[in-house]
């Protein structure tokens, strides 16, 4: 493959909110205090280097730029304020606005003014879609599913992750294939034979389950917030249970639609607050509520003194999650309530159409790093396999 130099790759990088990198002069302090650099993934001189000489499609199919949680350890000890930490979250937008074909994930991270309309203008277009569509409002009973029929959430819901489906593979299938052609690893390597595929499948283990869902590397090897921050405000234990909780209600929504399916219960039909699909939600909701309020809390406290360069973007998707999860608990506590709230309609309606945005947002936001994250890490999981094998 051979190598294109962009010159402004720089200058293309800080509108994406990298700081003076051209100040880095390669020290190697960065890498040497990184808790997750080691040998195969050199970061973040390597990437910096990079991103210094015009390298883009080496430094966007890094599978480094995913191995990195973002901690900023790095920041504090470099000498020419290059800002390390900042520069890797830069590259990962970067990344995710690359292999977006559609040019929104950049519209929305480098145009603050046109992005913020054009979440405004989505989140707009699904509420009053929805309440185009609506039905009556019972008094009996909070029936969600009469005032926005099931069947219209159905049937937007499943047109809106096609289209997301379609992007999404798109650009995890370009950044699988450019890390496969930059490390050599080939269709035989992952499928040839049955040790091929032993390795495949351990590497695909080692990407979702164990760090991906178990935070591995995040809980084990980033430590520098202890013993200063408590183990309820740590950084792994808030990503952690923001992801847990966004897949326990997704697992608690395709468990309540499997039911519907299977004839076991009607999705709307009123249920006690320990039934086991609602419990489940419940709790999702909570772990997803507190880790999302408190990167929120974290990111205002950063930019208030200064050490924060979240782009609009990052902070949309955030939003967009806490609303969702602030909405979710309301109905909930409408459903209970006595007697039937009307409001409670309306709050639905919200949640319905925050949540068709966020579905909607996925492969153009932060959200996107869902996909781009478990991809790197199982290529990374099979060099460290085929090490451990050769070893
Ligand atoms: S932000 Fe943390 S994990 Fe990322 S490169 Fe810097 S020290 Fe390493
Ligand atoms: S510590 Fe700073 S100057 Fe040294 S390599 Fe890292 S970014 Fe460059």
């Amino acid at each position: 493959m051979t190598a294109t130099v962009d010159p402004h790759l720089i200058t293309d990088l800080q509108k994406f909110g990298a700081a003076d990198i051209n100040a880095c002069f390669s020290c190697g302090n960065c890498t040497a205090i990184c808790p997750l650099a080691d040998s195969d993934a050199m970061f973040p001189r390597k990437l910096i280097r990079l991103a210094q000489v015009g390298l883009t499609d080496d430094l966007v199919s890094s599978k480094e730029l995913w191995t990195c949680y973002g901690c900023g350890v790095c920041t504090t000890r470099c000498p020419q304020q290059a800002d390390p930490g900042e520069f890797m979250g830069t590259a990962r937008r970067y990344a995710i606005a690359h292999y977006d074909k559609s040019g929104i994930a950049r519209v929305l991270y480098t145009r603050p003014v046109i992005g913020s309309a054009i979440a405004i203008g989505a989140a707009a277009f699904f509420a009053l879609f929805f309440a185009a569509v609506r039905g009556e409002q019972s008094r009996d009973t909070l029936a969600l599913f009469d005032f926005i029929p099931y069947s219209v959430i159905h049937t937007t819901g499943i047109v809106l992750m096609v289209v997301v489906a379609l992007f999404s593979l798109l650009g995890v299938g370009l950044l699988a294939r450019d890390i496969a052609r930059r490390d050599q690893v080939t269709w035989s390597a992952l499928f040839g034979s049955r040790q091929a595929w032993g390795r495949t499948l351990r590497a695909a283990w080692y990407a979702l389950g164990i760090e991906s869902l178990g935070q591995k590397r995040y809980r084990e090897d980033c430590h520098d917030d202890e013993p200063v921050e408590p183990l309820y405000r740590r950084r792994w234990l808030i990503h952690a249970l923001t992801l847990w909780g966004f897949l326990g209600l997704l697992l608690a929504t395709t468990l309540d639609y499997g039911m519907d399916l299977l004839g076991i219960k009607a999705t709307g039909t009123p249920v006690p607050i320990w039934y086991p699909v609602r419990l489940l939600g419940t709790v999702a909701g909570l772990a997803l509520m507190y880790g999302v309020t408190w990167f929120m809390i974290r990111r205002w406290q950063e930019t208030r003194q200064g050490n924060d360069t979240s782009k609009p973007s990052d902070w949309l998707f955030l939003v967009l999650l806490w609303v969702a999860g602030l909405t979710g608990f309301v109905i909930e506590a409408a459903l209970y309530a006595e007697p039937v709230p009307g409001w409670g309609y309306w709050v639905f309606l919200l949640h319905v159409a925050i949540a068709m945005e966020l579905v909607l947002f996925l492969p153009f936001t932060k959200f996107a790093h869902v996909m781009y994250r478990p991809v790197s890490l199982f290529f990374y999981g099979l060099v460290k396999d085929a090490q451990r094998t050769a070893g």
